[in-house]
C-alpha cells in the first residue's frame, strides 16, 4: 500500500511529544510489512537535521495559492532511519518555521494552513498517487477540508483520508479568514455540520474539519475513543465525534521496540531482559535484570541522588494542567514521606508554570533524594526510564501515554490515574481481578491526593516488604508487549476498510 502521513512531529528529529513517537514507530512497522511510507514535515529551524540522511532538495519551487498570491516552497527530501521524509520550507517574510520551537506562535493556525495547503501541492507536483493519506491532530485539519473540496476528485481520486485525533485538548481555533486565504468560502464552512466551532460560534474548528471530512477517524486508545463522545471527554466536540461514531475506531498506540530497548539503548551503562538470558552471540555481556541494578546506580550519579538502599521514583512530562500537575508536586512529598527517592524530567510552554517549577527545583537543589530537571533531555530521559523503579503519571486525561509503556518496556512499574490509553495498559496488582502473572502496575480513580496516596502507597510498600514480589512484577512488565506489531495491524485493517469504499464523496 502506499501511505503518505502529513504530520508536524517525526521523532526523533522534530519531536515536541507522543505524536512525534506514533508517526516514527507506526511508519517503520508499515515499512516492515512492506509498505510504501513517506512523511511530510515541515522544514522548522529546530528539525535536527543531522538525524537525517541524504538531505538534498527534491522539488522547487512548489506554487501555492494562497491568499490571492503564489507562495513559493521549497521541498527536501531524505531519509529518517528507512523512512522516507519530505520536508516543506515555504519562502515567506513570515518566516513561518524558521523559528525556534514547533509550536506556540500566535500565527501558528496560519502556518500550519500553509503547510497543509502546501503539502497537498507536494504531492501533486511529485505526482505522488497515494492509497492513504493519513493526517494527524488539528494542524493538519486544513489538509482534510482542502483535500475533500479540492483536490480528491481532480488528483487523487482513490485515496481514502485517515485522520488521527491524539489529543482533543488542542482543537486549532480559526476564523472564516484563515480558511479565505486557502481559496476556500470561509463563511460557507460555519455550519454545526461542517467545521464551525460547536461552543464559540463564528469560529472555524480545524480538529473538527479532520472528523467531518476524512473517510475514517481514530484516536489512540479504545478508552478514549469512548470518553471522547461524552460532555466531560469531548471538549465540546462530542456533538460532532456522536454524529460520526460509525466511522471512529480507538486504535492503542505501541512504542517502536529498537529505539527502547533494554538490551541494547546505547544511553544505558549496561543492558538486560525478562529472561536474563546471554546474548546469542559467544562473549557477549550479561543481559541479567541485576543490570537494571548498575543502571539504577549510575542514574543516581548523574543526577546526584544519594545512593542509598530506596526506591526511585520518577516522572517524565510536559508539564501542562492535562498531566495533573498538582499531583505530580503532590506524588514528589508523598515518596519523600514514604523513603522514596524523586526525579522529575519535564518542561512547560507556560513561563508562569515553569517558574513555579524552577522554585521547587531550587528549593530541592541540594536534596539527597530529590531532583528537578526542567529540560528536554534524551539521555536523561532513558537513564531514567530504565534506572527507576516506579514511574508516576497521574494525568487528569491520557490519550494513550508512552511513558507508562517505555517504563514498563524498562521494567519499571507505573503508578497511573486509570482513565483513557491509561486505563486500557496497566493493570493494578490488587483491583483489575486479573491473576498475578498479567498485572503490572497500580492504578488509582479519583485525580486526587488520596488518588495518588492510595496506589503510590501500594507500590512504594510492595517495594519494600516483598522485594522478590516486586521482582516478578518487574518481570511482568518487561514481558508486556506494547510492540508496534498489533496497533500496526489494527491501522492495516482501517486502511483496508475505508480502501473498500470505492467512490468519491465530496
Ligand atoms: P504527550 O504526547 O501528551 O506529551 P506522551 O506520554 O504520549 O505525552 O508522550 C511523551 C513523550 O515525550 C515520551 O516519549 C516522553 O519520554 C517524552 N518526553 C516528555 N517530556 C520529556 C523531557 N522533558 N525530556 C525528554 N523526553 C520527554
Amino acid at each position: 500500500m502506499n501511505i503518505v502521513h502529513i504530520s508536524t512531529e517525526l521523532a526523533p528529529v522534530a519531536k515536541v511529544g507522543g505524536l512525534g513517537d506514533v508517526v516514527f514507530g507506526l511508519s517503520r512497522e508499515l515499512i516492515r510489512c512492506g509498505h510504501d511510507v513517506h512523511v511530510i514535515l515541515p522544514k522548522y529551524a529546530c528539525t535536527e537535521l543531522e538525524g537525517i540522511q541524504d538531505l538534498e532538495i527534491e522539488i522547487e519551487p512548489i506554487r501555492t495559492e494562497y491568499k490571492g498570491n503564489t507562495l513559493s516552497s521549497t521541498v527536501w527530501r531524505g531519509r529518517v532511519k528507512e523512512i522516507q521524509v519530505h520536508l516543506i520550507e515555504p519562502h515567506s517574510e513570515v518566516a513561518y518555521f524558521e523559528r525556534d520551537e514547533v509550536y506556540g506562535y500566535e500565527d501558528d493556525v496560519e502556518r500550519f494552513c500553509v503547510f497543509s495547503k502546501v503539502a497537498l501541492d507536494y504531492l501533486v507536483a511529485g505526482g505522488y498517487q497515494p492509497e492513504i493519506l493519513h493526517l494527524h491532530d488539528w494542524q493538519t485539519g486544513p489538509a482534510a477540508v482542502l483535500f475533500r473540496k479540492q483536490y480528491r476528485e481532480r488528483c487523487f481520486p482513490h485515496c481514502q483520508l485517515i485522520y488521527t485525533i491524539h489529543n482533543l485538548g488542542y482543537q486549532g481555533q480559526a476564523f472564516p479568514e484563515d480558511l479565505d486565504a486557502l481559496g476556500l468560502e470561509g463563511k460557507a464552512f460555519l455550519s454545526q455540520e461542517q467545521m464551525g466551532d460547536d461552543q464559540d460560534w463564528g469560529r472555524i474548528n480545524l480538529m473538527k474539519a479532520g472528523v467531518v471530512y476524512a473517510d475514517a477517524v481514530n484516536t489512540v486508545s479504545p478508552s478514549y475513543a469512548k470518553e471522547i463522545l461524552t460532555p466531560e471527554g469531548g471538549k465540546g466536540l462530542q456533538g460532532t465525534l456522536w454524529t460520526h461514531r460509525s466511522k471512529l475506531f480507538g486504535v492503542l498506540n505501541g512504542i517502536d521496540y529498537d529505539y527502547w530497548n533494554p538490551e541494547s539503548d546505547p544511553y544505558l551503562p549496561a543492558h538486560y531482559n525478562a529472561a536474563g538470558k546471554r546474548k546469542a552471540k559467544v562473549r557477549a555481556p550479561s543481559l541479567g535484570i541485576q543490570n537494571k541494578d548498575v543502571v539504577k546506580q549510575a542514574l543516581r550519579k548523574y543526577t546526584g541522588l544519594e545512593e542509598r538502599d530506596r526506591p526511585i521514583v520518577i516522572c517524565i512530562s510536559r508539564l501542562v494542567p492535562q498531566k495533573g500537575l498538582d499531583l505530580i508536586r503532590h506524588a514528589l512529598f508523598r515518596t519523600l514521606e514514604k523513603d522514596g527517592q524523586f526525579l522529575l524530567l519535564g518542561s512547560s510552554p507556560c513561563s508562569e508554570t515553569q517558574a513555579q517549577f524552577v522554585a521547587l527545583q531550587e528549593r530541592f537543589a541540594h536534596h539527597p533524594h530529590a531532583r528537578l530537571f526542567l529540560q528536554h533531555e534524551e539521555r536523561l530521559a532513558h537513564l531514567m526510564f530504565s534506572g527507576a523503579d516506579i514511574i508516576v503519571v497521574p494525568s487528569l486525561y491520557e490519550p494513550c501515554g508512552l511513558t507508562q509503556l517505555i517504563a514498563m518496556r524498562y521494567g519499571t512499574v507505573p503508578v497511573v490515574r486509570e482513565t483513557g490509553g491509561l486505563a486500557d495498559t496497566v493493570f493494578d496488582v490488587d483491583h483489575s481481578g486479573r491473576c498475578f502473572g498479567e498485572v503490572n502496575g497500580f492504578g488509582f480513580k479519583h485525580p486526587d491526593e488520596g488518588g495518588v496516596n492510595y496506589a503510590l502507597d501500594r507500590a512504594l510498600d510492595l517495594w519494600k516488604r516483598q522485594p522478590r514480589v516486586w521482582g516478578d512484577l518487574v518481570k511482568n512488565c518487561l514481558n508486556v508487549d506494547s510492540s508496534w506489531t498489533r496497533s500496526a495491524q489494527d491501522y492495516l485493517g482501517i486502511y483496508e476498510e475505508v480502501k473498500v469504499c470505492v467512490g468519491v464523496k465530496s
